[in-house]
């Protein structure tokens, strides 16, 4: 029972260890401290950060960014008792080699669902770092608590040692200047897009596709992936080429990265960003490729903009509305991919099936690389899309359609996450997202639907797959070899996080 569940686990971390760059840094040295450094994270492209917890649930996390080297410190104390939305000032004093360092910071104060989490950012980036890699204790107050501080001591091998290893270690590597030039791409003639160019991208390590037609390259992963970024015609959509193009859009998004050369595919899968006339994103079968189009990025921004009016920082609410919704919706389109490419049986209703391989895709990476509330965020952004376009009264177009109504597909994926981990999405019950009636089944519904993909998927596994979770299997079973195949049935969660 206990290799086969080691090798549950097991497929996610083998996407993780094949996404190269994608989780780059991890150390964790028990329960109260940990350190990541991930790519692609919420827009934050690439970054080290490191928690420290505490035992009754309060923690820091301290966010640089490897690209422009931005500092973003998130809060949570149990004891302070801060209303969302709010801003305020907070005074960090940090008590290094005989010298203290003390400055009043702006924050704001973020809503995830039940918990409100302190957010400081505008951090000088040097003068930061020259003082918190020093710091051997430091404290935080808000000045409207004054009688309430947090109090975090640095002392030998701790997180801020590790989270400075994170950085001095990657720094380097991911500071953006300019996209990559355009490669050999069979549509990189100049065209009517005043010179813009299209660009094709893979990841580094990607084998071309055998000659010989054969579906594993050398290496034993499947056919990869290909990232296109095409130049609209349209003026108006040029600022999302660039948005797509320069943020290296596809290999950003975790989920997508890490499939990519897990499953034997029976032909090469291509992402492409285009201008397509209309408001949409899709699978085009045809062409073995999931398309978003810039229409629905310039849709996504409207919706944002309009969202976020009154917040503090609407400009970065709107980055983040359409980066999560357009990570959801690629993922929905993948699904779609994955029921082609590898001739899955779908019984249900196709769309159904996919808006669920979404949402448990995205659930299944946080161990790796991502905290929960970050997923949390994600899910919550993109489930507003089919609150918003839900109609009061549908009408006979909507029940016949091929989608579920979006009012069904907000409760869906509501559930799926809440019933993926009750505990931590709480919220969603007590802030009224998500029904009473409903979620109490949906703990089995996260199950089942996880179960299921897994096992749909996991047949077509590529051998250097199978050969990390054999090997892994074999050298955690020890002398234990399990008999019975499907023992991880007995595992209430096997895509739980241990
Ligand atoms: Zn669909």
């Amino acid at each position: 029972m206990r290799a086969t569940m080691i090798s549950i686990c097991l497929f996610f971390m083998a996407n993780a260890s094949q996404a190269g760059d994608i989780e780059f840094y991890s150390r964790k040295t028990d329960e109260y401290w940990s350190v990541y450094g991930y790519a692609g994270d919420d827009g934050r492209q690439a970054s080290c950060s490191g928690r420290t917890s505490y035992k009754d649930g309060s923690y820091i996390r301290i966010f640089r960014s490897l690209t422009n080297g931005d500092v973003v410190v998130d809060v949570y104390n149990i004891l302070w008792n801060m209303a969302p939305n709010t801003t305020g000032t907070l005074r960090w004093t940090v008590f290094g080699d005989g010298a203290a360092y003390d400055a009043n910071l702006k924050y704001k104060v973020i809503s995830f669902y039940g918990k409100n989490i302190l957010q400081i950012g505008g951090l000088p980036e040097k003068e930061f770092f020259n003082t918190i890699a020093n710091a051997k204790y430091f404290t935080l107050t808000p000045n409207n608590l004054r009688s309430i501080t947090s109090h975090f001591q640095n002392k030998g091998d701790s997180m801020i040692g590790a989270l400075m290893e994170c950085i001095r270690q990657n720094e380097g590597k991911y500071r953006k200047t300019s996209a990559p030039a355009p490669n050999n791409s069979p549509n990189n003639s100049p065209n009517n897009s005043g010179g813009l160019k299209e660009i094709t991208e893979q990841v580094e390590d990607a084998l071309p596709p055998p000659a010989d037609g054969s579906l594993t390259t050398a290496d034993g992963m499947g056919l990869r992936f290909v990232y296109h970024y095409i130049p609209p015609r349209n003026p108006d959509l040029v600022y999302a080429y660039r948005w797509a193009a320069n943020s290296h859009l596809f290999s950003n998004i975790p989920e997508i990265v890490r499939k990519d050369g897990i499953f034997v595919l029976s032909r090469q899968l291509h992402y492409a960003t285009m201008e397509c006339g209309i408001t949409n994103a899709f699978y085009s079968p045809e062409n073995a490729a999931v398309v978003m189009c810039y229409e629905m990025i310039d849709q996504l921004r409207k919706i944002g903009q309009e969202l976020s009016k009154g917040m503090s920082d609407p400009e970065e609410f709107t980055r983040e509305f359409i980066l999560s919704n357009v990570r959801f919706f690629l993922l929905h389109e993948t699904g779609h991919a994955f029921i082609h490419l590898l001739d899955l049986p779908a019984v249900g209703r196709e769309e159904d099936s996919v808006d669920q391989l979404a949402t448990v895709l995205l659930l299944g990476g946080y161990a790796a690389q991502q905290s929960k509330h970050n997923i949390a965020r994600v899910l919550q952004l993109a489930s507003v899309w089919f609150g918003i376009n839900s109609r009061s009264s549908p009408d006979m177009r909507d029940y016949a359609d091929v989608h579920s109504l979006n009012a069904q597909r907000y409760f869906n994926i509501l559930c799926i996450a809440y019933g993926t981990d009750p505990e931590e999405y709480r919220g969603l019950i007590t802030q009224g997202y998500l029904p009473r009636e409903r979620a109490a089944g949906c703990p089995v519904e996260a199950e089942n639907i996880r179960r299921s993909w897994y096992r749909l998927l996991s047949p077509h596994f590529s051998p250097a797959v199978i050969n990390v979770v054999s090997k892994n299997q074999n050298s955690a079973a020890g002398n234990k070899q399990s008999k019975n195949p499907l023992e991880w049935d007995k595992k209430p969660n096997p895509f739980g996080n241990q």
